[in-house]
């Protein structure tokens, strides 16, 4: 993969581009990357890439033709690249876009700041547009750093172990179990038995009924329109048929009187 991003600042990547992951997969020529200035493709003695906006308002606005040139020069050296827009009108980031995004060869990134681009960038030049979130960032560049990241460790070869990407969370819909490592006893509170059995079939079984209830304590939306995996519906109706016991007993309990409960 190579990415190019295209910024007002380019020094904020200098150093992303040097540590964990990212360093090690540029190292060793899983990915390229590179940061080029904007302002190296604005006109005029200040190099200017903004401007105000027509019809009044507060803020600046990034000027078209900056822009536009960044992009044609950045399409030329990597033609067959998709350009993203990072803003926070975009599609909402994930990690199944991560993995759509991993799948390409190459990919431009054009960071925002201001009030944003012009509108006219978008519509002409513009791919697709990312949003991280919904909440709003001075600039797009954390927000390059975020879609990078997280589609670098799915390039095959990145990660030390390409399994731990396919166990992480919303790798296949849900949270990850909960995990552990050394010392067994830390501050009174003891791994889980079973990560400790060596029974690699009883730690999978464990892994995933953890991973189910972790999803639906935590982040209940993803079930919802996650399809459901063999044998995973029938632990979620061991667990209601359990509640459902729990309930009834508490309602007999009641009916029962005051007195005849919480020996
Ligand atoms: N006025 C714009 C609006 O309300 O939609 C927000 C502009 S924001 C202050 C400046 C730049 O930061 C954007 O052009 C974009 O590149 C980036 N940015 C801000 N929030 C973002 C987000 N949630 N996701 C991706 N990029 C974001």
């Amino acid at each position: 993969m190579k990415f190019a991003v295209l910024t007002i600042f380019p020094d904020m990547f200098t150093r992303f581009w040097e540590f964990g992951i990212i360093g090690r997969a540029i190292k060793e020529k899983k990915i390229s990357a590179s940061a080029l200035n904007i302002r190296d493709f604005a006109s005029g003695k200040h190099r200017t890439t903004d401007d105000r906006p027509f019809g009044g308002g507060t803020g600046m606005i990034m000027k078209p033709e900056p822009l536009a040139k960044a992009i044609r020069f950045a399409k030329n050296a990597l033609p067959g690249a998709s350009v993203v827009l990072l803003s926070p009108q975009g599609r909402v980031f994930n990690q199944v876009m991560a993995g759509q995004l991993a799948a390409l060869e190459e990919l431009i990134l054009v960071c925002g700041r201001y009030e944003g681009v012009d509108e006219r960038i978008s519509e002409e030049l513009v791919d697709l547009e990312i949003s991280i979130g919904d909440y709003v960032l001075t600039g797009g560049e954390l927000a390059g750093m975020v879609v990078i990241d997280a589609v670098t460790r799915l390039i095959p070869g990145t990660l030390g172990c390409a399994e731990s990407a396919q166990n992480d969370s919303f790798a296949d819909g849900l949270l990850e179990y909960p995990q552990f490592t050394r010392p067994r006893n830390f501050e009174g509170a003891e791994v889980p038995e079973v990560l400790l059995s060596g029974n690699h079939q009883e730690i999978e079984k464990w892994r995933r009924e953890s991973a189910l209830i972790r999803t639906l304590l935590k982040r209940k939306d993803l079930l919802e329109t996650r399809r459901l995996k063999k044998g995973e519906a029938d632990i979620l109706r061991k667990w209601l048929r359990d509640i459902e016991t729990i309930l009834e007993n508490q309602s007999a309990r009641s009916a029962a009187g005051p007195l005849s409960g919480d020996q």
